[in-house]
């Protein structure tokens, strides 16, 4: 088996987390994201108009209930600026799935040992996105958000976020059938999948087929032995390389986080909030839940970890993954963390981590649900427990597949929708508070991946040698 010389080296030293003094980069950007709330509701109360208090707000010229000056400069000046730092991780996040990949299935070398921890990988993750998922269905149907909407206020809004909504129907509808969409796992052109894999232009199943073909090409590599040494060592180089541009870019994150957050909470106020409550308050109480007693009772039953260790050992992606709205984006961090602080062995980190922040998306999966049911109590869709089943296991397959970016979520939802017979417009409700809901869920996103890989990784080395647990655990 090859094995790259330098793979538990630290990081290159661009990685800003080594060299700064002074205030830690993390600090930084719980202090952007702080920034960037209050300055953005403070813009917001400052310019909102104030003969038009209430729902009426969202009937403005153009549609969407915000001083056209502040949705000027926050659509034009305080997004685009806060996306820069995004699209400079987002340009080197494939070279950097497909050599982190492709390396941790070298690292791993036989096909037992790569199956047991893809074994552990799937059956947790289905385990987990299971638990999510009716958690979330659980709340609904318990609290019923749906039904404390006025009849008024639903058609105002649906009204308000229609036409948002149809490049996204649209979207949907053009989904595949299922024997397609599991056909298109495997690549006819990885070259093409990997160009579509982040906007969703892929021919086949973009970024899921992008990783099939990094695990044949890994594996193919370890098959290989000697004569593929120089590869491996150009696939490390990709990796480093990929690592150091994203560490230059996370020193614009603490701005880039601030702006982001000021665009969002500048154009959407609080109205938009209390009127949807019943269902923020749900979606956010269901991903709580799976935060704080599932993956907690998780990592000490199968991971023998100290949560409270594990939570502050990981806060540096939780708070990434809350800033971007992005799995994806959240990889690096993530990555980084698992080796450093949570000291997985970097071959299962890299491989659960990469896998999962496309495949294990418990928040996904757990709002997805939470929506669908949502918007047929809405509409008045009352739904059998049979419909509620295919719910839960649409919601499921949907963590699994959905795309690691902001808003991956709502082709998916529109899909499942549509299978239950509510229409797919009503997205149109939930969408003007998606995002705050998408920055929630994405921590969650990214906290399970990185709690599945201290399982797998303890489970691993159980296995392998008898041992109760690996470097890190308390
Ligand atoms: N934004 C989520 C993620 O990247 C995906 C989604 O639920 O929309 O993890």
């Amino acid at each position: 088996m090859i094995t790259a010389s330098n793979r538990n080296e630290p990081p290159p030293s661009s990685d800003p987390h080594h060299e700064r003094r002074g205030i830690p980069l993390h600090w930084k950007i719980v202090m952007g994201l702080v920034l960037g709330a209050v300055l953005g509701t403070a813009c917001h109360m400052v310019f909102s108009r104030p003969d038009t208090a209430g729902l009426e707000d969202f009937r403005d010229e153009d549609g969407n209930g915000v001083d056209d000056r502040l949705d000027w400069f926050a659509t034009n000046v305080a997004d685009p600026l806060g996306r820069v730092f995004l699209r400079l991780i987002l340009m080197v996040v494939l070279p950097l799935i497909f050599s982190a990949l492709a390396l941790a299935v070298v690292e791993l070398g036989d096909l037992r040992h790569l199956g047991r921890v893809g074994g552990w990988t799937l059956a947790f993750t289905v385990l987990l996105s299971l638990i999510a998922v009716v958690i979330g269905i659980t709340l609904v149907n318990t609290v019923r958000p749906g039904h404390r909407l006025s009849q008024e206020k639903r058609e105002a809004l649906a009204e308000q976020y229609s036409k948002g909504a149809l490049e996204t129907i649209e979207q949907a509808r053009r989904a595949k059938p299922l024997k397609d969409t599991l056909l298109d796992i495997i690549p006819e052109n990885p070259l093409q999948e990997m160009v579509g894999a982040l906007d969703g232009t892929s021919k086949g199943n973009g970024m899921l087929a992008v990783m099939f073909f990094a695990l044949a090409f890994g594996l193919a590599t370890a098959a290989v032995g000697e004569k593929a040494a120089t590869l491996v060592a150009v696939l490390q180089g990709l990796f480093e390389v990929s690592m150091a541009i994203i560490g230059f870019a996370m020193r614009l994150a603490p701005f880039g986080v601030a702006c982001l957050i000021f665009a969002m909470t500048a154009r959407l106020g609080g109205e938009l909030l209390t009127t949807l409550a019943w269902f923020l308050g749900v979606a956010l109480g269901g991903l709580g839940l799976q935060l704080f007693v599932v993956y907690p009772l998780f990592l000490m039953v199968v991971g023998r970890r100290n949560p409270l260790r594990f939570f502050s050992d990981v806060s540096d992606a939780m708070l990434m993954a809350f800033g971007t709205s992005s799995s994806n984006a959240t990889l690096p961090t993530a990555l980084r963390v698992a080796e450093e602080n949570l000291r997985l062995p970097p071959a299962i980190s890299r491989f659960v981590l990469t896998v999962g922040a496309t495949g294990n998306q418990n928040g996904t999966g757990l709002y997805e649900g939470v929506v669908v049911l949502f918007l047929a109590q809405v509409f008045g869709v009352e739904l059998t427990v049979a419909q509620q089943v295919i719910v839960v296991l649409m919601a499921v397959l949907g963590g699994m597949g959905t795309a690691g970016v902001p808003g991956g979520s709502i082709p998916m939802i529109v899909i499942i929708l549509q299978a239950i017979g509510v229409p797919g417009e009503s997205i149109a409700i939930i969408l003007g508070i998606d995002r705050i809901l998408d920055m929630c869920r994405t921590v969650l996103n990214v906290t399970g991946d990185l709690a599945l890989a201290a399982c797998v990784a303890r489970w691993e080395k159980k296995v392998v040698y008898g041992v109760a647990g690996v470097g890190g655990e308390s």
